[in-house]
């Protein structure tokens, strides 16, 4: 049964899409079946994983407003082992439409137990909101993945999301646990990235990833070009330290967490 990751943070720009494509592909590359699910409206993972998104008839959004069965939104990848379920702006219409509507907070959650048994992981790429969106992925997600940007107010909001993992755990998915936290966009050559990490460190008590993921340009060109980072540039820092990412991420549970 796959494993299913929800990467959030409601802070913007942290991260969450540049982690969902990598960490994706990453899997992909290690031997894992990998479906990745755009919960963002932005479609930044769609179309970062080569999908035209304004071409896509079956997104997210028809799914969720329970258009079409989940194997109808199921898109296979050019990369091997990735398939992707599509999201574009429509989806912003979404939590409108489904005001009034029962149980609105299971509708991913339903649709995804249908297929997770195809998959060894399941990706859920979330906006930057604590929206309807989120919740659904929160719902159907077993943990929680949590990228920390490398900058001054690094903690700031982040109370609030915790807050809100916890929750989602009480009232709506018992099962939620926090996955972990996992630093990006580091500038070695600042003493700022360092002392964010040394400062989360020692005020936040939740697992934090080895693999720190540096600024790396290669990492930001790569989305113009459809390709994720270990076939755009394998051999890029962002390429390694998203594969060291992966690797850590499936022996989770083997290795001692502090
Ligand atoms: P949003 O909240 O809008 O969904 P996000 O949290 O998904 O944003 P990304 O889109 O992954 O964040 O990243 C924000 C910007 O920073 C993008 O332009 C991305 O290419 C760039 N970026 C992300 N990680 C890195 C990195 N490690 N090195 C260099 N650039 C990066
Ligand atoms: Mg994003």
């Amino acid at each position: 049964m796959g494993r299913i990751i929800a990467i959030a943070n409601q802070k913007g720009g942290v991260g969450k899409t540049t982690t969902a494509i990598n960490l994706s592909a990453c899997l992909a590359e290690a031997g894992q079946r990998v479906l990745t699910i755009d919960v963002d409206p932005q479609g930044n993972t769609t179309s970062g994983l080569g999908i035209d998104k304004n071409s896509v008839e079956n997104t997210i959004y028809e799914l969720i407003l329970g258009e079409i069965e989940i194997q109808d939104a199921i898109i296979e990848t050019e990369f091997e082992r990735l398939s992707i379920i599509a999201s574009n702006v429509n989806l912003a219409a979404a939590e409108i439409e489904l005001i009034g509507i029962n149980e609105k907070e299971y509708i991913l959650k339903r649709a995804v137990e249908q297929v997770r048994d195809n998959y060894d992981f399941v990706i859920i790429d979330c906006p930057p909101s604590l929206n309807m969106l989120t919740i659904n992925a929160m719902t159907t997600a077993d943990t929680v993945l949590v990228p920390i940007q490398c900058e001054y107010y690094a903690l700031e909001g982040l109370s609030q999301l915790l807050h809100t993992v916890n929750l989602v755990k009480q009232r709506l998915n018992p099962e939620l646990e926090m996955e972990g936290v996992v630093f990006t966009m580091y500038d070695a050559r600042t003493n700022l990235s360092l002392q964010v990490v040394e400062n989360v460190k020692s005020n936040l008590h939740q697992t934090i990833y080895k693999t720190i993921i540096p600024r790396n340009i290669r990492l930001a060109e790569a989305p113009s070009h459809g390709l994720p980072i270990n076939i755009y540039d394998s051999k890029s820092t962002g390429a390694e330290s998203y594969r060291l990412l992966a690797e850590e991420v499936i022996h989770r549970g083997e290795e001692e967490w502090q």
